[in-house]
């Protein structure tokens, strides 16, 4: 097709700020709409202008939830987009939870940087409210779960199919269809999941397409053969032993729910006592809520658990707090107990009340389940640091630090190439995109030594033509 394009701003490089623009001659469809996290130079990204206008997209879909792909929304609805905003039902509910979160998060940051002078600019502003947050929620579209199907403008049209990542994540076929020309269908991975995991099911297995662009976080890297319910095992009765705490500092969305149903299942088979266990997030109750109610995102097993009359989100002894009191409560408990709670990299949230009392505790143990970003007191715990400060004050590390490795929602490089192995013709070109350069351009070797496909990993602004064959129409 003349004139059908695609340019990346965002998610190449670096795994945040997804932002992937189609154009063709009249219309323009945004898919992500990620914020960049991490580096300063990348946070910064998100204050610059965007390389296009917002109010001239027509369309904008969001594979999932996660705030590297669907955070920098209720910015993109500040600057002018009105147009519909289609995901799975299952990404709608958690952006309900997430996104109203990330604006408070940013009004409280920019009033802490004025409060102590911290900003060059007078006064420093959020980079979008709550407020800004629930207007930017109107405009989603959910699809309802048996029509997994959208038309975009025009003749084209998208579908999407479960990418097996968190409750409600998806892959995208979209395919651009205007008149008198050869359709064109491009496949955007999203990210996808690791294969046999807990509560999800595994990703469906990819149509062809014209062009795809898959994701490279572990590109590089692949998960380990210890099962990380050993792992959990082997800590948990340790601290048992030593009649000391667990302190799991975890992300609510998706991490908690894992544990949760790991622990559950160690309960169950008897591998470890039933011991009281917290969950200390609002957001993560409001998360595991989520889990529970969205039966058609739950895997078989999960399925067969729950018509046994079991919750699999639920172990005997468990207490979820919501409210500050709840939460203080905790405390009182003596004694071996698992207490899960947010943030999950430590940089902020009941998890450092619970952890300046367990960080001194020798038989104490605190669990890193999840990737621990430099320059977070996770990862200095992590690293072996002898103090911490918290609150502002020094707190000593005297407790076991232990590691549950494996415990990823992205595929690695063999379950990413297993993933793809499924798709019956090869794409005319695949886009190697959310990795950090080491891993994209692995990738991009596995997929030209292993299925001789055509691969490239774009750079931030970088726009390719596009050439439809008229081979891979959706189904829609
Ligand atoms: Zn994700």
């Amino acid at each position: 097709m003349k004139g059908l394009s695609i340019s990346f701003f965002g998610g190449v490089g670096t795994v945040t700020g997804s932002k992937y623009l189609i154009k063709t001659p009249t219309r323009s469809l945004l898919v992500d709409c990620g914020m960049f996290q991490g580096l300063k130079t990348l946070r910064d990204l998100n204050w610059s202008p965007l390389p296009f206008k917002p109010s001239e997209l027509d369309a904008l879909i969001l594979t999932h939830a996660h705030i590297d792909h669907s955070g920098y929304l209720p910015r993109l609805v500040k600057q002018g987009y009105k147009g519909p905003v289609y995901c799975s039902s299952g990404t709608a509910q958690l952006l309900e939870i997430l996104l109203p979160d990330a604006g408070r998060l940013q009004e409280e940051d920019a009033e802490h940087r004025n409060l102590h002078g911290l900003t060059h600019h007078t006064p420093a502003l959020p980079l979008y409210t709550e407020q800004d947050a629930y207007k930017a929620l109107r405009l989603l579209q959910p699809l309802s779960i048996d029509n997994e199907s959208v038309h975009l403008f025009g003749a084209s049209k998208a579908r999407f199919m479960n990418a097996g990542h968190i409750i409600g994540s998806r892959f995208v076929q979209v395919t651009i269809e205007e008149k008198d020309m050869h359709p064109c269908t491009i496949l955007f991975s999203g990210d996808i999941g690791q294969y046999d995991r807990a509560i999800l099911p595994d990703p469906v297995s990819p149509p062809p397409c014209d062009y795809l662009l898959v994701e490279s976080t572990y590109g590089n890297r692949l998960h380990g053969s210890e099962p990380p319910e050993t792992a959990l095992k082997n800590i948990i009765l340790s601290a048992v032993k030593r009649g000391g705490p667990v302190l799991i500092p975890a992300f609510a969305v998706d991490r908690t729910q894992e544990i949760l149903y790991l622990l559950r299942e160690l309960e169950d088979s008897k591998s470890i006592p039933v011991l009281p266990v917290f969950i200390d997030s609002p957001m993560a109750a409001a998360a595991t809520e989520v889990y529970t109610r969205l039966k058609s995102e739950q895997d078989e097993r999960y399925r067969k658990l729950t018509n046994a009359g079991r919750n699999p989100l639920s172990t005997r002894n468990l207490t979820i707090a919501r409210t500050r009191e709840e939460s203080k409560r905790i405390n009182d408990h003596r004694g071996p107990k698992i207490v899960i709670s947010a943030a999950g990299m430590m940089t902020g949230g009941r998890v450092l009340h619970h952890a300046e009392r367990i960080l001194p505790d020798p038989t104490a143990a605190i669990v890193f389940v999840g990737y621990q970003a430099e320059g977070t007191t996770g990862r200095l715990i992590r690293d072996g640091a002898s103090e911490v400060p918290i609150y502002k004050t020094s707190v000593p590390v005297r407790c076991h630090v232990e590691a549950v490795e494996g415990l990823s929602s992205h595929a690695d490089w063999k379950d990413t190439l297993r993933w793809l192995s499924n798709m019956r013709r090869r794409p005319r070109l695949t886009f190697v995109t959310h990795g950090e350069p080491e891993s994209a351009q692995a990738l991009k070797r596995h997929l030209e030594t292993e299925f001789h496909w055509e691969a490239a990993v774009p750079a931030y602004g970088d726009r390719f033509e596009l050439d439809g064959t008229g081979e891979h129409q959706a189904h829609a």
